[in-house]
């Protein structure tokens, strides 16, 4: 594999906790396309990429070594940082890509495409609109893009992030969102644990998953009032499980699934 095969470099890796990992990646010789908040680009890395120490052998090991395996991610940074996208990654143990890039280290290779897709942007939602942006896990990372570049201490628009871990350490992001809200009246941050009883000290906060935090209240109480389809879109990303049960609790609700087609109040991204 060629290095020019593999045309980002590796300059911030930050373990958040056992097995998340927020990787910065700089383009070596090109320059990075514009792109919208909630995009991904596509990571990779040649099957002959050694895998990380603490991950399990692979189900099916890949049969041409020198072929690049290829995945989705989520850009975290900013889109008006343009000298390198950020990720937020989780590692699938036994996966093919994820372990082989929990190896790399700071000046590493890595394949990053040049080109940046998707659709869970702010584009189609109108500007008076309030955001709940509701993640589990990594799919906080597209929000984070949303959020670094249009979270703005004057305007009206209002921004919940609704954030669900298994533990407090668990939380990536966690304290930046909780300076941001500390700062800017218009910006609400909801961590939720599912496992609270495994904390070293009592958590403070909401405890169950995301889909409480939204159906017990808690964003009425912060925000004075209901969210409702004509004021507000809904984001939803991450585990498809939690997407699921939130689609069906939203349209219970009166919000109806976005497409191209058929415009609608909740916006989704699966992440597998
Ligand atoms: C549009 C899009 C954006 C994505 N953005 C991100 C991102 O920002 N961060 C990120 O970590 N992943 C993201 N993913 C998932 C990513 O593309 C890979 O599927 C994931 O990293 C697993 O790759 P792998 O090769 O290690 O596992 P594979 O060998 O491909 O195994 C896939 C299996 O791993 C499981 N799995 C996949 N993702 C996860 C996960 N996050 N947590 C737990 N189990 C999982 C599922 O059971 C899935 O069937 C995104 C996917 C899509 C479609």
């Amino acid at each position: 594999m060629a290095p020019n095969d593999l045309p980002a470099v590796v300059i911030q890796r930050s373990e958040v906790a056992p097995g998340l990992v927020v990787l910065r990646l700089a383009p070596d010789g090109w320059e990075l396309p514009e792109f919208e908040p909630g995009q991904f680009a596509v990571l990779g890395l040649p099957g002959s990429a050694p895998r990380y120490r603490l991950s399990e052998p692979e189900a099916s090991p890949p049969k041409d070594p020198s072929k690049v395996i290829r995945r989705a991610y989520s850009i975290a940074s900013s889109s008006k940082a343009r000298s390198y996208l950020e990720f937020y990654v989780a590692l699938v143990s036994t996966g093919a890509l994820t372990p082989r890039l929990f190896a790399l280290g700071i000046g590493d290779r890595v394949f990053m495409s040049t080109r940046i897709s998707g659709i869970l942007t702010l584009e189609e939602v109108p500007y008076d609109k309030h955001l709940v942006l509701v993640a589990t896990g990594t799919g906080i990372a597209p929000y984070m893009s949303m959020v670094r570049t249009y979270v703005d201490l004057h305007s009206p628009r209002r921004f919940a992030v609704i954030h669900g871990a298994y533990h407090s350490w668990d939380l990536g992001y966690r304290d930046e969102l909780m300076t941001l809200s500390r700062l800017c009246p218009t910006f609400t941050y909801l961590p939720s644990l599912s496992h609270p009883q495994q904390e070293p000290v009592p958590w403070p906060g909401h405890v169950g998953f995301v889909q409480s935090t939204w159906t017990d209240g808690t964003l009425e109480r912060e925000w004075g009032f209901r969210p409702a389809p004509s004021d507000t879109h809904v984001y939803l990303c991450g585990n498809p499980a939690m997407i699921d049960d939130m689609v069906e609790i939203l349209r219970r609700d009166g919000f109806t699934e976005h497409s191209r087609k058929q415009p609608g109040t909740v916006h989704v991204e699966r992440f597998w």
